[in-house]
């Protein structure tokens, strides 16, 4: 399924970003989920709760935040309006997808060592 291999490279990309640092545990994970990224919230939560015991997110609780797509004119500057035509309310042109595909690791939280 998508969301696993979306879960494996999460991890690994978790992984890399504390290589070098003396961390105890990762305590929660931010993530952005566009609406339009193509992958379901709670199939990503599942696949999340089966792939981390083991690995170094083992135990962090998962946050996604849900991002609406927002679409603009280009020539304008004006925002499309969700749910209408993908057309600029002013001048009826095309408009520009400006976020709502992304899939973004926001913040990690971890727990140090105390020395
Ligand atoms: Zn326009």
């Amino acid at each position: 399924m998508h969301e696993y291999s979306i879960v494996q490279s999460l991890l690994n990309r978790v992984q890399d970003s504390l290589r070098g640092y003396d961390v105890r545990s990762v305590r929660r994970l931010r993530l952005r989920l566009g609406e339009l990224s193509g992958v379901d919230p709670g199939l990503l939560r599942t696949a999340y709760e089966l792939c981390a015991p083991g690995s170094v997110c083992d135990g962090a609780e998962l946050e996604i935040a849900s991002v609406p797509a927002l679409w603009r004119c280009p020539a304008c500057d004006r925002d499309a309006p969700a749910g209408a035509r993908l057309a600029c309310p002013s001048c009826g042109g095309g408009v520009r997808l400006l976020e709502g595909d992304e899939i973004v690791l926001e913040t990690i939280d971890v727990e140090v060592e105390h020395v």
